[in-house]
């Protein structure tokens, strides 16, 4: 594993409990109790403060600073004056407010300019101008990003991220304000749209805006284009569908303009020019049931990044499939850090328990069909086509009566065969055929229960570039903003407003609580004719 690849996950994602050194000796105890419970999953402690999401977005400066915001007073700069209402309007033209400061530089007379001017030109100056807004507007936006960071901060410092005594690593370098300002006055509450972006070949004056405000519609004009080079799996993928795991689906769909729209509606207007191979990132991986999504931040390119969660995705789905108990006495080996972390990722979770990701991955790895628990009646029919007579032998043999069992390959495969996972309901189980295909497997060929690490079990997109040169908190706090606001329920971290991850249920705090159980994973799912070389 790349290092830089195990940084990323490492800071985007939670460490197990036996890394965070700092946590009180009640949670400690909890924590060990829970590590005793195997593969039982660590409630998310962490719930963020509840709070209105609207509060965390840009805003006018108002007085009633700790009563709800109304929509009225967000600042809306990606919406076109014509759609605003006659309110809205003219507090987007007059925005008469009291200025917290007035600064005149006086340097000219002297010739003495205080260095902290250029400061103020930075933070303030270049922005009033560059914007169309005034000081006032400015200082109170700076407030609710420090909100916004300081949520963002307290997370990661409860789940290890960043050591609560790290000198520096909790604020933004001052050069980075003026740009954290920038992307964040143009997140709205349904729309990111950074009209006035000028890094990375973006060109600001194809946008028809005045300052930071929308005069018409929002249009996209950056794609995400091809790289055309014949290496990349996105500009010529692979056609066999056992190497590539995917039927006429691209992971990655091009655009000459390019807009995206998550789950819940929001939507995303790319920033800048790109191709496949752009490194520096944001990115959004949907699961193919549309229901789920997920962003992310990388510095690698998206493929890069998505080679890393296809060998966790596909892993996961190949473990939840066989039990804990069979995929680690195949592997043996104890699984490393970086597996501990990704195995509570949400993301991974919600592959195995969804049968579009399920069927994805069966319609790819058919080797895995025998383990899929039928319906009893299902079964029942199989049972009555199939021809029974050498099946049963070999399932009885191998199983009905033990005290026939001679060698060890035979002992083995019944070991395996009896810390199979848990069937879904009593009216589940598996046919004669499949458990012969199961004892075959696990006796001589268990060398093809592997995963097929081609199959990308998420659609994936850029959706925003990020600066060069940037700290990791300014990416981190970028990437939490938009987690907020796309309310990306595969995301463990990164929901400032304190939104419950796995229910989507605001009032329950247990919720947060990550679900482990199986559930009835095997409904729904098609057992397609394989032609091909394992049979179902
Ligand atoms: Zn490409
Ligand atoms: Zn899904």
């Amino acid at each position: 594993m790349h290092r830089t690849q195990e940084q990323q996950l490492l800071s985007s994602e939670l460490l197990p409990s036996n890394s965070m050194e700092y946590i009180d000796d009640d949670e400690q105890n909890n924590n060990l109790q829970q590590q005793s419970i195997k593969q039982e999953i660590q409630p998310l402690k962490c719930s963020n403060p509840i709070v209105n999401r609207q509060s965390l977005l840009p805003a006018y400066p108002t007085f009633d600073r700790f009563g709800p915001i109304n929509r009225d007073h967000l600042l809306l700069s990606n919406i076109s004056s014509r759609n605003l209402t006659k309110e809205q309007r003219q507090r987007r033209t007059y925005h008469p407010f009291h200025q917290p400061f007035t600064l005149t530089d006086e340097g000219n007379d002297i010739s003495v300019r205080s260095p902290f001017l250029e400061v103020y030109d930075d933070l303030y100056g270049n922005l009033t101008k560059r914007f169309q807004i005034d000081n006032a507007i400015l200082s109170y936006n700076y407030e609710r990003l420090r909100t916004c960071m300081n949520i963002m901060v307290q997370e990661r410092i409860r789940y290890g991220l960043l050591a609560s005594d790290t000198i520096g690593m909790k604020e933004l370098r001052m050069v980075e304000y003026p740009l954290a300002m920038e992307f964040y006055l143009q997140i709205d509450d349904e729309l990111f749209f950074m009209k006035t972006c000028s890094f990375r070949n973006a060109k600001p004056s194809l946008y028809n805006h005045h300052g930071i405000f929308s005069i018409h519609e929002p249009k996209a004009l950056y794609g995400l284009k091809p790289c055309e080079q014949v290496t990349c799996r996105f500009c010529f993928p692979i056609t066999d569908i056992l190497i590539r795991g995917r039927q006429n689906q691209p992971v990655v769909q091009f655009s000459s303009a390019q807009k995206h729209r998550f789950v819940n509606g929001y939507e995303s207007i790319l920033n800048c020019p790109v191709t496949c191979i752009t490194k520096n990132i944001l990115y959004a991986l949907t699961c193919p049931c549309g229901q789920y999504d997920y962003i992310g931040y990388t510095s690698l390119t998206l493929d890069e990044q998505l080679k890393y969660h296809r060998e966790h995705g596909n892993r996961i789905m190949h473990e939840f499939i066989l039990g804990s108990e069979n995929s680690s006495r195949m592997r043996q080996q104890t699984k490393s850090q970086e597996e501990l972390i990704a195995d509570n990722m949400l993301l991974y979770k919600h592959s195995a328990r969804c049968s579009y990701a399920m069927q994805m991955f069966l319609d790819c790895n058919p080797q895995y069909w025998c383990f899929v628990p039928m319906s009893t009646m299902e079964a029942q029919t199989q049972n009555l086509t199939s021809d029974l007579s050498s099946v049963c032998t070999a399932f009885d043999r191998s199983l009905t009566f033990p005290s026939n069992i001679h060698s060890c390959h035979d002992q083995e495969a019944g070991a395996y065969m009896t810390d199979l996972p848990p069937l879904p309901s009593e009216n589940h189980t598996f046919s004669v055929h499949q458990r012969s295909k199961q004892i075959q497997l696990l006796k001589d060929k268990r060398e093809c229960l592997k995963p097929n690490l081609h199959l990308d079990l998420y659609n994936a997109t850029i959706i925003a570039l990020m600066p060069e040169g940037y700290t990791e908190l300014f990416y981190r706090l970028i990437e939490a903003l938009f987690i907020t606001h796309a309310q990306t329920k595969l995301n463990t971290l990164g929901h400032l407003d304190g939104m419950i991850v796995e229910n989507n249920n605001c009032n329950d705090i247990n919720a947060r609580t990550v679900n482990d159980r199986r559930g009835n994973w095997c409904q729904n799912l098609v057992r397609r004719p394989s032609t091909l070389l394992f049979d179902q």
